[in-house]
Parts: C-alpha cells; sequence; structure tokens
C-alpha cells in the first residue's frame, strides 16, 4: 500500500476543504476503499476521515418523505422505523447485502460510491481493465463474463454495479444530496449512475470533491405491496446475479402505480418507465407482470457466458411483482 495522509474531520466545510487536494478521497466505513487501497486498485493521496460528521440521522422531510443522512451505517438504515414501515423494500435491499459486520461499517453514501466487483478490475494482476487503467482494454469481454451486464454496456466495459441499496432507492426514485465547493445539488437517482460508454473510469455523476450528505426518499404509495429479490449464487454474502425492486400501488383490484427496478444486470439499477406503464391500469396478474418483465429486459446483450441471465432477470421480474402483489 502507498503512503498517504489522513485527517479527521468534524465539519463539512473542513471535508470540503480538504478534499480539493488533488487525489484525496472521503472515508466512512471503508468497507470497499480500503479493501481496493490493499490491492493497489485504489492510491488515494489524503484520506478524510468523514465519520466525525453530523450526517448520521435519519429524519422526516417537509415534504413527508424521510432524508437518510449519508453516514448511516447499512444497519442503522435497514433498521430505523421510518424506513422498516414507510419503504420496506429499501429495509430488505440493505438487510440482504453483505454480512451484518459489514452493514455495521457500511455506510448508506458509501453503498452508493462502492466500486464494481468485476474481477478484472479488482485485480491489478490483470493488465486489461479500461475501468482502472483506461485505454488498457476489457478482459471480461472475452473472459469470464458470467457476471456482467446484458443491458446498456458498451465496448469499452460490461461491468454491473453492486450495490443492493441503490436499486431499490431507484425503485423509489429517491435524491441524492451533495454538497461542493461550488455549492449544493440534488442528483435524481436515475441520473446518479453512469452508463459506461467510452468513459468506463466514471461510475457516477457526482463530483471529484463533492461530498454525499445524504439520500432523500419521497413520499411512497407502495408500502407493503413491495418486495425485493435477490438472486445469487449462494443465499448469503454473495453479490446478486440478478436483483429486482418491485413496489405496486394496487386500488380495488387494479395497479394504481408501479415502480420496478431490476439489479446486476447494468452498471446501474435498470428501469423502464414502459415497463411500469405495462402495469398500470390493469389487475395485478401474471399476464401484466410479464410485459413489463419483457419491456425491462427488451434490447439485453448477453455476452459468451451469461446469455442466462436474460431469463433469470425476466422470471425474476414476474416472481418479484407477484410477491409485491401478494404482500398486504
Ligand atoms: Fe474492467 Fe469493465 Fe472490463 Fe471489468 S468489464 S474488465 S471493470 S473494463
Amino acid at each position: 500500500m502507498r503512503t498517504f495522509d489522513y485527517m479527521r474531520v468534524t465539519t463539512v466545510d473542513d471535508a470540503l476543504q480538504r478534499a480539493v487536494v488533488n487525489g484525496a478521497r472521503y472515508y466512512a466505513g471503508g468497507t470497499n476503499l480500503l479493501d481496493l487501497m490493499k490491492t493497489g486498485v485504489e492510491a488515494p493521496t489524503a484520506l478524510v476521515d468523514i465519520t466525525g460528521l453530523a450526517l448520521d440521522a435519519v429524519t422526516t422531510t417537509p415534504a413527508g418523505g424521510v432524508m437518510i443522512g449519508s453516514g448511516v451505517t447499512n444497519t442503522a438504515a435497514a433498521n430505523h422505523p421510518l424506513v422498516r414501515t414507510r419503504y420496506p423494500v429499501l429495509s430488505q435491499a440493505i438487510l440482504s447485502g453483505a454480512t451484518t459486520q459489514i452493514r455495521n461499517m457500511a455506510t448508506v453514501g458509501g453503498n452508493l460510491m462502492q466500486r464494481t466487483r468485476c474481477p478484472y478490475f479488482m485485480d491489478p494482476a490483470f493488465d486489461r481493465c479500461n475501468k482502472r487503467t483506461p485505454g488498457s482494454g476489457c478482459a471480461a469481454r472475452d473472459g469470464f463474463n458470467r457476471e456482467h451486464a446484458i443491458l446498456g454496456a458498451s465496448p469499452d466495459c460490461v461491468a454491473v454495479h453492486p450495490s443492493d441499496m441503490a436499486v431499490a432507492l431507484a425503485a423509489l426514485d429517491a435524491i441524492v444530496h451533495v454538497t461542493g465547493p461550488t455549492g449544493s445539488r440534488t442528483i435524481p437517482m436515475a441520473e446518479f449512475f453512469t452508463l459506461p460508454g467510452t468513459q468506463p473510469q466514471r461510475d457516477n455523476t457526482v463530483g471529484a470533491a463533492e461530498l454525499i450528505t445524504g439520500v432523500e426518499v419521497p413520499p411512497s404509495p407502495y408500502g407493503a405491496h413491495s418486495w425485493y429479490l435477490k438472486v445469487r449464487d449462494r443465499h448469503s454474502y454473495a453479490f446478486a446475479m440478478v436483483s429486482v425492486a418491485a413496489c405496486l400501488e394496487v386500488r380495488d383490484g387494479v395497479i394504481g402505480s408501479a415502480a420496478v427496478a431490476v439489479g446486476a444486470v447494468a452498471a446501474r439499477p435498470w428501469r423502464v418507465d414502459a415497463a411500469d406503464a405495462e402495469l398500470v391500469g390493469r389487475p395485478p396478474r401474471r399476464d401484466a407482470f410479464r410485459a413489463a418483465a419483457a419491456a425491462l429486459i427488451q434490447g439485453a446483450v448477453p455476452l459468451s457466458q451469461n446469455g442466462f441471465k436474460v431469463t433469470l432477470a425476466r422470471n425474476s421480474v414476474v416472481r418479484a411483482l407477484t410477491v409485491a402483489a401478494a404482500r398486504s
């Protein structure tokens, strides 16, 4: 590991001033960043420790939603009464990720900023990875790509984003609050993650010195009629092969509104307006769920080893919607 400066800050202003140093990174739970530093994938010049900032609260908003501070741990977010009662799909998604020990350390802001687990990115022994070393190529394209993207990929990168939390936040139309040297702004979840295109080194639209301060979840009509389904190779401590956050508002036997997001199929949680539209106005039945699944997966381009993901994603959407509809 290379040497780096370490500084602990107690105010957001101090954090922003320290982070303008070229190569500085914010440090909170460290559950992903420290692993990557140990292998040399990440080599920050300085770590700005933000664990002392007052960003660890879950509060209601004037609009009737909930603001989750970026420093709230995954455990605290998942178990908070406001999250559990108003957004059960978010609580389920968080609790499906990692292990209890990691969730106790990891934070909401860090979860969104975590990097892909593509093995060629994680291990510098592999030379070809455009995300780690722009212009070096993509070893996954003709290598091990069973877990990789079937949607939104590019010739330069076929990695998926590993977060479960982000999939539920995408379905709930959450808004990420960030602050930086030039002021504060909000980023809708739909605009938070970037597809690889020709710049796979970039994962999201957060600026270099910007700090995530919180994630706002708007009032949700879905409540109990929601479900997070995670399909993976083993039952715990594994990233998703496919995941689905399914949310339905059912009134008088008809779907009034719907939101479905699919995880582990692209570099961002995958949402398609046409899929939600396929559900609205129809009884919550299998034909509607199948139509939504088809709209979500339309245009999928599997790689050499992950053709099964197309069928898996389609069936998982139908399954998640079926469970969400049956819940009360
Ligand atoms: Fe690197 Fe992306 Fe290719 Fe993986 S898929 S090797 S992260 S460029």
